[in-house]
């Protein structure tokens, strides 16, 4: 058996997995989500990625996330192509700033505005 702690919502409820021949079993989600969590978390793990990149002409940083969870094997290769990142100004909030980051399909958005 192996404990979870759910990270879709502030709940965060801790759930039990059991793995049998392939099988999986889940015990103890608050919800249909935190099932999707704890199967996806046991055959394939992925992370929303937060991050900072430079503003060109600016010393503030902007905020940015993936657009989606990206698969775990892939986030040193993602936060590599990120630190290499740098913006003009103006950015608004959902602004793609770099499509497929590290060949994932996923794209980096601006979670903040700046002028
Ligand atoms: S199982 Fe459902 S209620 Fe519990 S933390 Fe996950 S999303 Fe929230």
């Amino acid at each position: 058996m192996r404990e979870l702690t759910c990270i879709v919502c502030p709940m965060g409820c801790r759930i039990k997995v059991y793995e049998d021949n392939g099988q999986i079993r889940v015990e103890d989600q608050g919800c249909r989500r935190g099932e999707l969590y704890a199967r996806d978390e046991m055959t394939a793990p992925k992370r929303v990625v937060t991050s900072v990149v430079a503003v060109q002409g600016c010393s503030e940083l902007l905020p940015v996330k993936t657009a989606a969870p990206v698969p775990k094997e892939a986030i040193f290769r993602v936060m590599e192509e990120i630190r290499q990142v740098t913006v003009e100004k103006p950015v608004r909030i959902g602004d793609v700033i770099r499509e497929n980051l590290a060949g994932t399909g996923i794209a980096l958005i601006a979670t903040k505005h700046i002028q």
